[in-house]
């Protein structure tokens, strides 16, 4: 990992790429659209923290459903902050690389990230890793860049070098507690097939993704409720 000042980030972006591998491609399949989505693990496909007998009870709800529906437009790719042997432990163990209905097309790793200084007047200077999209974007120019790719993280300061691409998604913490409330994984899941049909994300507003989805959910059942009644008249 490189600790740089923001103005030096494209440059350690390329030493990144040529210093280190980028991670595990497992898959490319292109699309129409060729939308590219990030998943981060920790918190947001499920809860480290607790403890289970079966690492299956850990998982988010709505995890494999999510990942079947985006599979439907989207490419997909995980990428933590740990090591590939993790995260490759875990993906197992949770039924994401062998699933039938869905395929991952890369494991991104710590080598991929970059550490960051950010100095702030109130805060002075912070140090701290991001995962940065330039990443992929240079070595797929052709598939993936800031216009169709979308970053999900339960942590803000992983998107500090693309703001706009990144969604902030409420970290799944005590499980055994949450694990009957927790709908972020379906309304998630509305978003991202709403804003599938657009050429274009960089003017989105993902901060705005729960009203955008809620929004649409009512416009779909209102359309069903219209179809029953015509045909029960
Ligand atoms: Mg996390």
């Amino acid at each position: 990992m490189v600790i740089i000042c923001f103005s030096d980030a494209n440059c350690a972006i390329s030493n990144a790429m040529s210093s280190c591998p980028v991670g595990m491609f497992l898959e490319i399949k292109i699309l129409k659209t060729a939308c590219l989505r990030l998943l981060d693990i920790d918190y947001t496909l499920f809860d480290h923290r607790s403890t289970a007998e079966n690492p299956i009870e850990l998982i988010r709800p709505y995890l494999h459903e999510f990942l079947i529906d985006a599979y439907s437009e989207y490419d997909i790719m995980i990428w933590s902050e740990t090591g590939m042997k993790c995260v490759e432990l875990k993906m197992g163990q949770l039924g994401i690389l062998d699933n039938v209905n869905y395929k991952i097309t890369a494991l991104l790793d710590h080598l991929a990230m970059i550490t960051v200084q950010s100095e702030n007047q109130s805060y002075g200077k912070k140090t701290f890793d991001c995962k940065p999209l330039g990443v992929i974007w240079n070595q797929f120019p052709e598939y993936y860049k800031e216009t169709n790719t979308i970053m999900f993280d339960d942590l803000r300061r992983y998107f500090v070098m693309n703001p706009k691409n990144g969604l902030v998604i409420k970290p799944y913490k005590r499980t055994h507690s949450n694990r009957s409330t927790d709908q972020e994984l379906v309304k998630l899941t509305q978003y991202l097939l709403t804003i599938a049909e657009l050429e274009d994300f960089s003017n989105l507003d993902h901060s705005a993704w729960k009203s955008l989805a809620e929004e649409n959910a009512k416009r779909r059942r209102g359309r069903q409720f219209k179809a029953v009644h015509t045909v029960e008249v």
